[in-house]
């Protein structure tokens, strides 16, 4: 690759002979990257790698997106968005926490505390709930390869109370009740082996775009194909020409029109969009007067997961500081009765499962904020093509990258890493 200076934003002084524009020496760069979450950052760090001109144009003040994490509010690092590197020894973000120095602690979800209502922990229930979580796995991995399009895993219930808990469980970590998320995109998310990050995901990714040549605080609003061998891309930061670009937004991002594209979208992509809506799921995050290194890490009440109410406390094994999670219909309804509802409900998790109150308590809501509209894709039952959709290129031009990309890992950081860097491979192979 011929360009070895940084890309130069507005200034669109010509570039000595880069690869893609050789013939337009008036770009302003190589590639654009748009997004600055793990998607985004994989893309540019491989790009740069390869000696690629990249500009990294993010809209936030930080770089991280739906991995963030909060130093201030509850007195210590406390991730907003993403926690866990799921599937630790397949996360391509373990061996970059490692390579970093940075240290990582497995969690361990035997340790589990469960109760059914009053009564404190029945480990009876935990052991049934186990067996049940083991026999779906098998029942899953069986109705995969028989499943009818559009299957749901609901579909595969059998119609035990235990078996109900644990589908329940099973659709809290896809952002869905039962009866909304796709036994196929179920698939996808393989966890287990999950390690917790000193400082957080959101440090690692921060640690990680150390050096890129971001542009914070650059919203992208318009993305133009019409000129036959570059890329324009507009915002209130003015414009930018590239020869191709790599967009990372989320999916819900896009179905909702902040960014303009011309020509227009095809029916494909736009369909997938559409059939990629976001996941319900809501994380809190609860400061405690101490920490609490005898209790479960995980705690959940079966009582509540039949009032449709489920719930999943975390309780950081070092630190003074758990989360709650909700999912599904019940998160969507806390949601829309606003933040104390939230607070209220996640304060009663922690109060019944360990008698705590908490000190401070703080949520992101993800879902209406502008730049994810959402915590992760849920592939909608049915549109099994959706994230292959999404993420293929236009024009050899344009790529997608996210969490949304098919794939494994699919939802979480480690899937849209690697989909950021199949991204930067599509660019090799382009140009
Ligand atoms: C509450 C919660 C808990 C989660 N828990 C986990 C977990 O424990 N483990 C896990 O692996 N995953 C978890 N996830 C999912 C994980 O956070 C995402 O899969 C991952 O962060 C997505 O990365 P991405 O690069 O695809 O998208 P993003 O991180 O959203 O990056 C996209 C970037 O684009 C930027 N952007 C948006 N619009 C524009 C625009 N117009 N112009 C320029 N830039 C723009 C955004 O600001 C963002 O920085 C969780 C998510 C949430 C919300």
């Amino acid at each position: 690759m011929a360009g070895r200076r940084r890309f130069l934003g507005l200034t669109a002084a010509a570039l000595a002979a880069p690869m893609v524009v050789r013939a337009q020496p008036g770009l302003d760069g190589e590639v654009a990257v748009i997004g600055a979450g793990a998607a985004g950052i994989a893309a540019a760090r491989q790009l740069i790698a390869w000696e690629y001109d990249v500009a990294l144009l993010e809209a936030r003040d930080r770089v991280g997106g739906r991995a963030w994490t909060d130093g201030g509010s509850l007195g210590l690092a406390w991730d907003r968005g993403a926690q866990w590197l799921h599937n630790g020894r397949a996360n391509p973000l373990r061996a970059e926490a490692r390579a970093l120095g940075l240290a990582l602690t497995d969690s361990d979800y035997d340790d589990m505390q469960v109760t059914r209502g009053a009564g404190g922990a029945d480990d009876s229930a935990r052991d049934a709930l186990f067996a049940a979580l083991e026999a779906l796995d098998a029942r899953m991995e069986r109705a995969a390869r028989t499943a009818r399009p559009g299957a749901t895993l609901a579909e595969i219930a059998t119609g035990d109370s235990w078996d109900r808990a644990a589908l329940q469980l099973s659709a809290v970590s896809m952002g869905g009740d039962p009866d909304e998320v796709s036994l196929m995109d179920t698939m996808l998310l393989e966890s287990g082996d999950d390690v917790l990050v000193a400082g957080g995901t959101g440090g690692l990714l921060q640690a990680l775009a150390r050096g890129l040549p971001v542009s914070l605080g650059h919203a992208v609003m318009a993305i133009d194909l019409r000129p036959a061998d570059h890329v324009v891309i507009s915002g209130p930061f003015g414009t930018l020409r590239a020869g191709v670009a790599v967009v990372t937004l989320p999916p819900a991002v896009l179905a909702g029109g902040a960014v303009r594209f011309t020509p227009g979208l095809p029916d494909r992509k736009r369909e997938a969009l559409a059939a990629l809506g976001p996941a319900e799921f809501v994380k809190v995050g609860l400061r405690l007067p101490a920490a609490l290194p005898d209790a479960a890490e995980f705690a959940v009440d079966l009582a509540a997961f039949e009032r449709g109410q489920a719930a999943l406390l975390h309780i950081d094994p070092r630190l003074p500081v758990a989360s709650v999670i909700f999912a599904g219909r019940h998160a969507a309804a806390l949601r829309h009765e606003g933040p104390r509802a939230v607070a209220e409900a996640a304060r009663a998790v922690l109060r019944h499962h360990t008698g705590a109150e908490a000190v401070a308590v703080e949520a992101h809501d993800w879902a209406t904020d502008p730049f994810s509209r959402g915590p992760w894709a849920r592939v909608r039952p049915g549109a099994d093509t959706a994230r292959r959709d999404y993420a293929a290129a236009l024009d050899d031009r344009l790529f997608f990258a996210g969490e949304a990309a098919p794939g494994p890992y699919g939802t979480t950081l480690g899937g849209a890493w690697n989909a950021g860097l199949a991204a930067a491979g599509q660019v090799w192979d382009a140009t």
